[in-house]
């Protein structure tokens, strides 16, 4: 079904070309090589980029207003300076993920261009299929509208690298893949295809690379120096700070080589994007039956209101002798009670906030927590909603 007409050497993919700009204004340049080495990356970006704890045996290309490093990432400088300053701890994600508001899910629409050829398009799909069926609170939607969408997958003339990802910026993904058109065409699919797909969203979801502190692991070549202040990202709980050789997000892939997500890629993602068992739509919370579920609640006046507000949680189907609770605040106020779930492992959750006083409904922050997770926010925390389920 997927061709291979050719397999270029070197097998590991170098990146030493880029010529493309951007989107609207697409030029190639006759000799990309020679331009690009003329731009000098200043010494201070490299360093920077060595506290965040990139790999720069890599080349860095200057690119748009920043640069793309480890072959595939693009950072602008205010990336660079916010990751350079990052706590040194170990890695994998970078400290901007993709924000999920109101606990529960988010919708994630991804764009991918028409003009690929069918291969590509099923190998897109696959792509989000492998990251929906993980349950994870990004969900991600093809969408056909090209202006209106969170990521935007095109192709681009790039010489031999396979695409070029960011990070997340603001709390959403980083918007713009472009994957390069030179691999990806009616001539040449490769095996790789829903592999690079999936890695380069997730960089656009906050993902470094696994194998960032010795890219050899994948690439080849020689060894990083770690001696070198190499340190940076956080590492994700559950997950090995050594190398993992199937890892999706590995710096360097082969042509034809696919990689599904591996049981580490999987704890990683489903701890940094973990669907929560409370639908912020209908309100069901679901845990296993017969465990104790705690539920905190707490109410904060904000600094501006001059109200009593008023916080009522209300849990239906549980076997509570008072299914309701509340508590009013004119500064702050927290209580807690517990219940244990029924047979069937769902209760309903209701929760409002009311105004005692004035008009201010929402002005204060209220919190209701199940277990210390699923955090239901009120009010000026919950973007001035007052109840709940949404
Ligand atoms: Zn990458």
């Amino acid at each position: 079904m997927k061709k291979n007409i050719f397999l270029p050497k070197p097998l590991f993919l170098i990146i030493v070309t880029l010529f493309f700009s951007c989107e609207s204004d697409e030029t190639t340049v006759d000799n990309p090589e020679e331009v690009i080495k003329e731009q000098i990356v200043p010494e201070s970006i490299i360093t920077k980029l060595k506290q965040a704890g990139f790999n720069t045996n890599h080349e860095i290309l200057p690119y748009e207003n920043g640069y793309i490093v480890e072959k595939d990432i693009f950072l602008t400088e205010k990336q660079i300076d916010i990751l350079a300053n990052e706590p040194e701890e170990k890695q994998y994600h970078t400290t901007e993920l993709v924000d999920v508001p109101h606990l529960y899910t988010r919708t994630i629409k991804v764009y991918f261009a028409p003009d690929f050829n069918q291969d590509m398009q099923n190998a897109f799909e696959d792509a989000l299929t492998r990251f929906n069926n993980l349950n994870l609170n990004l969900i991600f939607e093809r969408t056909e509208d090209e202006n209106n969408n969170d990521i935007k997958i095109t192709g681009a003339n790039m010489g031999t690298i396979f695409g070029i990802s960011g990070y997340p910026e603001n709390g959403d993904p980083y918007q713009r893949i472009k994957l390069n058109t030179k691999y990806y065409t009616d001539y040449n699919t490769f095996d790789n295809a829903t592999t690079v797909i999936a890695h380069e969203i997730g960089h656009a979801i906050g993902f470094r690379h696994t194998d960032f502190k010795n890219t050899s692991y994948s690439c080849g070549g020689d060894p990083y120096d770690e001696g070198r202040g190499l340190e940076g990202g956080i590492h994700i709980d559950g997950t090995p700070t050594g190398g993992d050789s199937e890892s999706w997000m590995l710096t360097c892939l082969d042509f034809n080589h696919d990689r599904p997500f591996t049981n580490n890629d999987i704890t990683a993602l489903t701890t940094l994007y973990p669907r929560s068992e409370l639908n912020a739509i209908t309100g069901e919370y679901r845990a296993e039956p017969g465990s104790v579920i705690q539920v905190k609640f707490k109410g904060t006046l904000g600094a501006w209101c001059s109200t009593r507000e008023k916080l009522t949680v209300t849990i239906y189907g549980a076997n509570l002798s008072d299914p309701t609770r509340s508590i009013t605040w004119t500064s702050w106020a927290s209580d807690s009670f517990s219940f244990v779930m029924p047979a069937s492992g769902v209760v309903h959750v209701k929760a409002r906030m009311n105004v005692l006083v004035s008009n201010h409904t929402g002005c204060s922050l209220g919190s209701v927590k199940f277990n210390n997770t699923n955090e239901i926010q009120l009010g000026t925390g919950g973007f001035g909603k007052t109840s709940f389920p949404f």
